[in-house]
């Protein structure tokens, strides 16, 4: 339902809840988020409201990491669980995903990651692209590319944002019928389902087009096509009133 991801030099967790808080006006049934820090990928995730997952955070304190993601869940595939709630991981931990919208072939994909020896824990749809990314990036070794080459698997409508532990300064996003903003800071930038989520830091943005790919890293923003081809990125200014 909300999805926020950041890269920069703030810290993730405090960026990524704020931008989840921004959100809450969509109305989801669960809550979570995945820091990448010291090497590593840590999660938490609750059902019911972001105030559960932030009383969870101050039980089980996650490291501090400057790259993040997040997420508001309204089920669609599975109930409202903790189990259920995003972020979603592959086996080996290394990978953390959150969706917005269905993934329509999940129930064919689940069958063939089993039969590949992928043990899913979740009933979500969400889940089997975690474990197909982690593939796809095993054999390529380029999150933006894995992405991509998944998003040609999928059928549906999707927003995707991820993360991967061996790229700690990346966070990728990719997006078909259904809605996915950057935000472009100064060293920083933002993944956002509605600009509401970073409102409070940029008011520079790039509306992501359809089946599109996006990378933010240390870098910058970088956007390709499903088809692999660069895509022309445009900046515009947000000129909307958060406090309205
Ligand atoms: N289909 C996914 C699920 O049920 C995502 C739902 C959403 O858009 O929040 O977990």
């Amino acid at each position: 339902c909300g999805i926020v991801g950041y890269v920069g030099s703030q810290s993730a967790l405090d960026v990524v809840l704020a931008g989840l808080k921004r959100l809450e006006y969509r109305g989801y049934d669960s809550a979570g988020v995945a820091v990448l820090a010291d090497g590593g990928l840590a999660t938490a995730k609750k059902a019911g409201k972001l105030a559960n997952l932030e009383k969870a955070l101050v039980e089980e304190v996650l490291p501090v990491g400057a790259t993040g993601i997040g997420h508001t869940r309204w089920a669609t595939h599975g109930g409202p669980t903790d189990a259920n709630a995003h972020p979603h991981l592959d086996n080996a931990g290394r990978v953390a995903v959150v969706h917005n919208g269905i993934i329509e072939n999940f129930a064919a994909l689940r069958d063939e990651l089993a039969e590949r020896g992928h043990r899913l824990s979740s009933e979500t749809d969400t889940e089997t692209v975690a474990h197909l990314l982690a593939e796809s990036f095993s054999a390529c070794g380029d999150l933006t590319e894995a992405m991509r080459l998944v998003c040609l698997r999928l059928k549906g409508a999707f927003t995707l944002v991820a993360v991967h532990a061996d790229r700690p300064d990346v966070v990728v996003g990719a997006r078909r019928n259904s809605p996915l903003v950057v935000g472009v800071g100064e060293g920083e930038s933002f993944l956002a389902s509605d600009v509401a989520a970073f409102i409070d830091h940029t008011r520079t943005a790039i509306e992501l087009g359809q089946d599109q790919v996006v990378e933010l890293s240390g870098g910058g923003v970088r956007v390709i096509g499903f088809d692999g081809r660069p895509a022309e990125v445009r900046t515009y200014h947000v000129d909307w009133d958060a406090s309205a």
